[in-house]
C-alpha cells in the first residue's frame, strides 16, 4: 500500500498560520459516476483538488497525500489503520495538524482505531468525507474539507485548540472514538449520542474546550500491532444455538464484543451461559457493550447481566461498538499479561467511555 504526494498548486503563503498534511484515501468525497454502468468509482486526488479553489486561498501551508488507488471505506483494513499512523509519525514534526478524507462508511471505525494507535497525541487529527460526491452541485464536500482544514489549524499560545483523533461532519466536530454512523442520506450523518460535541461550526466555530482532550505531558507514540482475530456478536431475542456456537468456537478467536440488551443483559438460557463460560475459560476475552443509543452497560444491575460479570464478561461501560471493537484489537496487540489487557479495556485509554464508580 502506498501514498503518493500530490503535484496540486497549493497555497504558499508567505506568513502561514498553520502546516497542514491532507490525506486522501477515498470514499465518496472523490467519487465519479463509472462511464459505462453509471455506480460510483472512486478517482484521482488531484481531480478533487480542483473542484474546492478555495483551499488555495487559506493561509495554510496544504501538502497532499492520496493513497494510491485510493478506495471505498467498505475496503478499509487493520493494514491501513496502522499505515495512516505510521504516515502521522513520520510527518508529526513537520505539520501542526492532519486532515484525514475518508469515506464515511467506516470512518467511525478509523478514527477510533487512529485514536488508540496514537498515543499522547499533542495535534488535532481530523476525518472528514462527503455524502454527496465533490463533483456534484449540492455536495457537502467543499464544507467539510475547509471547516477541518480551519480546525486542524487552529491554536491557541502555540498549542492545539484539538489535540486529539476527532470526525468533522456537516457543523459538528465529535471524539473518534465517540462517533457513529448514523445517517445514509442527509448530511448530519455523524452522531455521539454518548458524548458531548467537540465543537459547533455555524457563523463561527464555538469549541466546546472543557470536553476536549487536554494536551498530553509525554510525546507521540504510536503503536503498529492490531490483532484481528476479534469479532461482534449482537445478540436479538431467539438467537440460536448452533450460531452462538459457531462464533464461540471459531478457530483463533481472541476476543469478542458481546452486544447486548438495555444495560448489558443477556438471556440466562443454560446453554448460552455454558457456552460463554466455556469461552472465558478458554481465554477468549468478551467485552459487553450495550445496543442503546444512550446510557452505559452496568452488569450486576440486573440478574440476566449478573452471571456475565461473575463469569469473567468485561463490562463496557458507555463505549460505542465501533470503539470497542478497535480497543480490543489493540489490547489484545499488547505484549501484557491477560490480567492486564482486561485493567486495559476497563480502563479509558482515550477518552472512548465515561468510569462511574
Ligand atoms: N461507500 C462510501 C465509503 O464509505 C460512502 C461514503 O464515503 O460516504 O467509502
Amino acid at each position: 500500500m502506498k501514498f503518493l504526494k500530490v503535484n496540486i498548486n497549493t497555497a504558499a503563503p508567505r506568513d502561514p498560520e498553520a502546516s497542514i498534511l491532507l490525506i486522501y484515501t477515498g470514499g465518496t468525497i472523490g467519487m465519479v459516476s463509472d462511464k459505462e454502468d453509471h455506480h460510483l468509482v472512486p478517482f484521482d486526488f488531484s481531480e478533487v483538488i480542483h473542484r474546492v479553489p478555495e483551499i488555495r486561498q487559506f493561509k495554510v501551508m496544504l501538502t497532499v497525500l492520496s493513497l494510491d488507488p485510493p478506495i471505498d471505506s467498505s475496503n478499509v483494513g487493520v493494514e491501513h489503520w496502522v499505515k495512516l499512523a505510521q504516515v502521522i509519525q513520520v510527518n508529526y514534526h513537520e505539520y501542526d495538524g492532519f486532515v484525514i478524507l475518508h469515506g464515511t462508511d467506516t470512518m467511525a471505525y478509523s478514527a477510533s482505531a487512529l485514536s488508540f494507535l496514537l498515543e499522547n497525541l499533542g495535534k488535532p487529527v481530523i476525518f472528514t468525507g462527503a455524502q454527496v460526491p465533490i463533483g456534484r452541485m449540492r455536495t457537502d464536500a467543499r464544507r467539510n474539507i475547509i471547516t477541518a482544514l480551519e480546525i486542524a489549524s487552529a491554536h491557541r499560545k502555540g498549542r492545539a485548540l484539538v489535540p486529539e483523533v476527532s470526525i468533522f461532519f456537516n457543523t459538528v466536530l465529535l471524539r473518534g472514538n465517540r462517533s457513529t454512523k448514523v445517517e445514509s442520506r442527509h448530511f448530519n450523518a455523524f452522531h455521539s449520542g454518548k458524548y458531548p460535541q467537540l465543537a459547533k461550526a455555524g457563523i463561527d466555530i464555538e469549541y466546546n474546550n472543557s470536553v476536549i482532550l487536554p494536551a498530553p505531558s509525554q510525546s507521540l507514540r504510536i503503536y503498529q500491532e492490531l490483532e484481528s482475530q476479534v469479532a461482534v456478536m449482537k445478540l436479538f431475542p431467539g438467537i440460536n444455538q448452533s450460531l452462538v456456537e459457531a462464533m464461540l468456537k471459531a478457530e483463533g478467536l481472541k476476543g469478542l464484543v458481546l452486544e447486548t440488551f438495555g444495560a448489558g443483559n443477556a438471556p440466562t438460557y443454560p446453554w448460552f451461559l455454558k457456552l460463554l463460560r466455556e469461552a472465558v475459560d478458554r481465554g477468549i476475552t468478551i467485552l459487553n457493550v450495550s445496543q442503546c443509543e444512550e446510557g452505559e452497560v452496568h452488569q450486576g444491575q440486573y440478574e440476566t447481566s449478573l452471571y456475565l460479570k461473575e463469569m469473567g464478561v468485561i463490562g463496557g461501560s458507555d463505549i460505542s461498538t465501533e470503539a470497542a471493537i478497535t480497543k480490543m484489537m489493540f489490547v489484545l496487540a499488547q505484549e501484557v499479561p491477560h490480567p492486564e489487557k482486561v485493567r486495559m479495556l476497563e480502563m479509558d485509554l482515550r477518552g472512548e467511555m465515561t468510569l462511574r464508580n
